[in-house]
């Protein structure tokens, strides 16, 4: 049997070893951490659980994908409910906003709420859906760096349609054009933050999120999001892959221009193939550093997706006009974004992100209580004062919470823990912080990630948010199907 040796048990790098598992490698994963899941872990303190990271599930059929590829039904290991709410909106001119997951219940509520006409959402609707139809086949299923896909009847199809993508105009404009109220433009605007990107330079393009939003739902996973990486590490561990945690690669060998193996601890493990689940920025600047011949210099410099700064707090009192997930806008969303990408700090009135894990799952918090997690985004780290944005920011959302809930949370903050682009950066090798790879601030950028494997060297593979086809959960598993596809 061929051999396969995977640098990172993240989510990409879990569904990878199955996949090769599947055809009959021996896979063995090594993990620097002392557990799996990468970004997608959990945090146990003071009686409260927190997911880490990801909080929002999405596309959940490329997790089911895994169980059935090995001949295993999913629900004997995995389970998730669809959510009828899926998000809460609070904006500060005292609209609240419930986001069902309904179409025709969301329309009537936006045009109870802001006087958009139902017509507009269809419209928008329906551009989200012929954009996701257009770059389905060409960017996310498939390799962009391979003759193949080019070559495909319904690729071509794609690239006959390319002008139909909105490419050319950003989302705002694109936004601007669709909806004449501007909490609706602010609404679709965000998605633009599902990658990492600023709404106000991605491309119009980037309207494909809530596409996928709307219309493969947004779900709960029983037990939360720390289920999705338990479940496919049990799963991945039945088709024989074996797990060394605590275990930091330190080099990728290459001999003629091709993968032999990998350094750990000194000692050589030979291998056929190599897939590297690591930041592709790392590992070329750590593992691969002997060979800087073979560095894709232009790729690697991108511009990075934007981080988080992320408050765990237990809070000791149950919010009732709050839901699993729930946002808090900023007045000024434009000057919002200034601040994360041009000045490179923290707007005084940032937009919250609070998700709530024990509203589905109550044992995540003690009765009576609630476990918060409270996310803004925030410029990925080039060596700004941290404690000091910390602080500033801590008081910020205290102060913005109080103008909209009427509750001073700070008197109800029974635990505190901290996630910021530094601590990302270190618990995840994630280059400077950033939650998605690159960003998508243009219309190139899809073009500019980093393929599964190496043009330049042979039998090395790359999977995860930071290559190609990018971040977030859904499009990590779908490197690690490209990669399955690739490796012969
Ligand atoms: P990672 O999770 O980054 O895993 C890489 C692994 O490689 C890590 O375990 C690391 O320790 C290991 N590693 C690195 N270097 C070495 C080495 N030298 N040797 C051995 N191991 C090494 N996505 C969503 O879909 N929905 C969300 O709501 C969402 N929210 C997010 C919120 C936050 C705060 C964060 C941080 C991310 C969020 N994401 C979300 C993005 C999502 O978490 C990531 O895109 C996804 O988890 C990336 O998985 P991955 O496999 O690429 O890598």
């Amino acid at each position: 049997t061929k051999k396969a040796l995977i640098i990172g048990a993240g989510i990409a790098g879990i569904a990878t070893a199955i996949r090769l598992a599947v055809k009959w490698y021996e896979v063995e994963v090594f993990e620097v951490n002392s557990y799996p899941g990468g970004k997608l872990t959990s945090i146990q303190k003071d009686g409260y659980r927190f997911d880490a990271g990801p909080s929002l599930f999405t596309m959940p059929q490329y997790v089911d994908e895994l169980f059935t590829l090995t001949g295993k039904n999913p629900r004997d290991y995995f389970n998730y409910q669809k959510l009828e709410v899926v998000c809460q909106y609070f904006y500060e001119d005292g609209t609240q906003l419930t986001a069902y997951a309904d179409e025709q219940k969301l329309a009537n509520e936006i045009a109870a709420k802001t006087g958009e006409a139902a017509e507009a959402m269809q419209k928008f609707a329906a551009n989200s859906k012929r954009i996701y139809q257009i770059t389905n086949h060409v960017f996310l299923e498939r390799s962009l760096h391979q003759i193949k896909t080019y070559l495909r009847f319904n690729t071509l199809k794609s690239i006959l349609r390319l002008l139909q993508i909105d490419a050319m105009r950003t989302m705002h404009k694109a936004n601007q054009n669709f909806f004449k109220d501007s909490r609706m433009v602010q609404y679709f605007d965000r998605y633009a933050t599902y990658n990492g990107s600023n709404p106000y330079s991605a491309p119009a393009t980037l309207n494909v999120i809530p596409h996928l939003e709307q219309h493969y739902g947004a779900w709960f996973p029983e037990g939360g999001m720390q289920a999705i990486t338990d479940s496919l590490v049990k799963l991945a561990e039945s088709v024989g892959v074996k797990f060394h945690y605590n275990s930091p690669v330190e080099e990728i060998v290459i001999e003629d221009k091709r993968t032999k193996g990998i350094k750990i601890k000194d000692a050589f493990l030979p291998a056929d193939v190599v897939v590297s689940n690591m930041d592709v920025w790392f590992t070329y600047q750590k593992l691969l550093s002997k060979y800087p011949a073979l560095q894709p210099k232009k790729i690697l410099q991108q511009e990075r997706s934007s981080s988080a700064l992320i408050f765990y707090w237990g809070i000791k009192k149950l919010f009732k006009q709050l839901d699993l997930h729930n946002i808090f806008f900023s007045a000024d969303y434009e000057a919002e974004f200034n601040h994360i990408w041009q000045e490179k700090n923290i707007s005084d009135d940032p937009t919250i992100y609070l998700n709530i894990s024990s509203k589905y799952k109550p044992d995540d918090a003690p009765a009576g209580h609630e476990n918060w997690f409270v996310m803004i985004n925030v410029p990925n780290n080039t060596g700004q004062d941290w404690d000091k944005l910390i602080d500033e920011a801590r008081e910020n959302i205290r102060k913005k919470l109080f103008r909209i809930l009427g509750a001073d949370v700070k008197q109800l903050i029974t635990s505190e823990s901290i996630l910021d682009p530094r601590s990302i950066e270190s618990k995840t090798s994630s280059y400077q912080g950033s939650l998605y790879g690159n960003s998508s601030n243009t219309q190139f950028a899809a073009f500019l990630r980093h393929a599964n494997r190496s043009a330049r060297i042979k039998n090395l593979y790359f999977c995860g948010g930071s290559v190609h086809p990018g971040g977030g959960i859904p499009l990590a598993l779908l490197s690690a199907k490209i990669v399955g596809e690739w490796v012969k």
